[in-house]
């Protein structure tokens, strides 16, 4: 008899994707992107006071190929949102992008031609953040439930939604 008869269904599958989702959620690196006035309060949560070091992501990445975590803190042009998505595709995956404030989730009070009327239009988003601005416990906050996301989020589902995301913009395979 094998050791997989032996062993309820599943149960290795479960260890390993709880493994490779604990070291993911544990090594996140932001990347160094502000983009408006909520910028300043991501900013302050990396300083001491708040400490993000405590959880390991005191080291913003100034290059997108280190970071796995984009936080979008601020309004976003139309003539930035190129700019942001390049940035986002030079990331490597698996990726995370959080949208701090209500300006880039929504536009916030900015509803005119040149800002764009939710980041979720350019990247795709995995935490919305509200707030003008979320104070840095929001930030915190925000980050910590993300964080939890990931821990129970399916091993290929990142692949998934990037194949469907590829295959709607014409660029798949
Ligand atoms: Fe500035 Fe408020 Fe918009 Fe943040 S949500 S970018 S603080 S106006």
């Amino acid at each position: 008899m094998g050791i997989e008869e032996k062993l309820p269904n599943g149960i290795l599958l479960t260890s390993v994707e709880k493994l490779v989702n604990w070291t993911r959620k544990t090594s996140m690196w932001p990347a160094t992107f502000g983009l408006a006035c909520c910028a300043i309060e991501m900013m302050t949560t990396g300083a001491p006071r708040y400490d993000l070091g405590r959880w390991g992501m005191e080291v913003f990445r100034a290059s997108p190929r280190q970071a796995d975590l984009m936080i979008v803190a601020g309004r976003v042009s139309q003539k930035m949102a190129p700019v942001l998505r390049q940035i986002y595709d030079q990331m490597a995956d698996p990726k995370w992008v959080l949208s701090m404030g209500v300006c880039a989730t929504s536009g916030g009070m900015f509803n005119n031609y040149a800002i764009v009327q939710g980041v979720d239009h350019v990247v795709p988003v995995d935490m919305y953040l509200p707030g003008c601005p979320p104070r840095p416990e929001m930030l915190i906050d925000a980050i910590l439930r993300l964080r939890e996301k990931i821990m129970h989020e399916p091993l290929n589902e990142r692949r998934r939604e990037q194949l469907a995301e590829e295959a709607a913009a014409g660029r798949g395979p």
